[in-house]
């Protein structure tokens, strides 16, 4: 146990607590040199990078002993970085999808319940692999700002395989079932990695945003136009008084001077104040991601191969996803304009594509006029 008097306690002081926890989690490594003097070794940004050397001090007499080291406490650029880089860690959670049926019945049967293929074409499954698809759940925190302060909480759900939104949100965040291991371990299916959803969920949340903000606008401008109304009345009253005084006073053969000053006055003040709540009724927003989590969840990644069925032969090959927990097939992708695409068609060059691609390409040449 210390006994140095500069810590009488025998725990260390919190924010020297938070570092030993901080350089731990993060893979770095700390050696207290002396009572409240560390050597700190740092991870280097995100993994890569090179490490970082830093010699902190937390008692600021013991500076001079250690040139070239950094004072700790609250409020230095060091301290902030890294407790801003905790808060972050804390922000991005990853879960496992628990429960589901990786097994299921009649899942070709749905299969080609589901997708539309030209006549004298079938699908068969040449293989089902359970993996995980990576859910991307976002939770935006949008701040509306004018005469009052609003706060809305949006959440979107990316699947970061396809890059699509998921729209059973509810299902996908049953708490009941979600677990920080895996049932079976799974390999991840194939995805363009997280960061491409996060574009794709900003996008439908600025969308959302810009009808909320519609609607504050709106209201906004109903409270603003009802007190610029107020303002109108009441300074149209004061002014009536002044003049009735004027009046008076110029029947009894005072000077009127000063009520014509009062009125000028008056509506100085009216002007400025209409100005000033013209001013609040600027709407702003602000938008900032608050937190990330990744649900791994299983789905069945099928390769399939579309077979004429006159001939038995394969004429190309589609990969289509059943996700068991909304017990569905999830829209293929086209492999000419990679839109999401249940139907397809066989264009003349014998190209399995969706319907549009298969309009085009099949569309007759127009002859050059001359
Ligand atoms: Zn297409």
């Amino acid at each position: 146990m210390s006994t140095d008097l500069n810590s009488p306690g025998s725990s260390p002081a919190p924010l020297e607590e938070f570092l030993r926890d901080y350089v731990e989690t993060t893979g770095g490594v700390w050696d207290e040199v002396e009572p409240q003097v560390y050597d700190l070794m740092l991870p280097g940004v995100a993994g890569a990078g090179e490490p970082e050397m830093v010699r902190l001090v937390f008692d600021p007499e013991a500076i001079p002993e250690h040139p070239g080291a950094q004072l700790a406490s609250y409020g230095t650029p060091l301290i902030d970085r890294l407790l801003t880089d905790a808060v972050n860690r804390g922000r991005h959670l990853e879960v496992y999808r628990i429960g589901l049926n990786l097994s299921p019945q009649g899942v070709e049967d749905r299969l080609r319940r589901t997708a539309i293929l030209p006549p004298g074409y079938t699908l068969k499954i040449e293989r089902a692999r359970p993996m995980h698809f990576p859910q991307a759940v976002f939770w935006f925190e949008a701040t509306f700002v004018s005469d009052q302060k609003e706060q809305d909480l949006l959440t979107v759900a990316i699947d970061v395989h396809h890059g699509r939104q998921v729209r059973h949100l509810e299902e996908l965040l049953d708490r009941a079932h979600m677990g920080e291991r895996p049932w079976t371990p799974l390999a991840d299916a194939p995805h363009p990695g997280l960061v491409t959803a996060y574009p794709v969920a900003r996008d439908r949340v600025v969308r959302t945003l810009s009808a909320l903000a519609n609607t504050y606008h709106r209201e906004l401008h109903e409270r603003l136009d009802r007190q610029l109304e107020r303002i109108d009345r009441y300074y149209a009253d004061l002014r009536a008084e002044v003049e009735e005084q004027a009046k008076k006073a110029k029947g009894r053969g005072e000077d009127d001077a000063k009520f014509a000053a009062r009125i000028e006055g008056l509506e100085r003040e009216e002007q400025l104040r209409a100005g000033e709540l013209r001013r609040k009724g600027q709407l702003k927003v602000h938008l900032r991601l608050l937190n990330l989590l990744v649900i791994h969840q299983p789905k069945l990644l099928l390769n399939t191969a579309v077979v004429a069925s006159t001939t038995g032969s394969t004429i190309g090959r589609l990969e289509w996803v059943y996700d068991p927990l909304v017990e569905a097939v999830e829209a293929a992708v086209c492999p000419e304009c990679r839109h999401p695409t249940f139907e397809f068609a066989v264009t003349r060059q014998g190209r399995l594509v969706c319907p549009a691609c298969a309009s085009v390409a099949d569309a007759p040449t127009r002859p050059t006029r001359r």
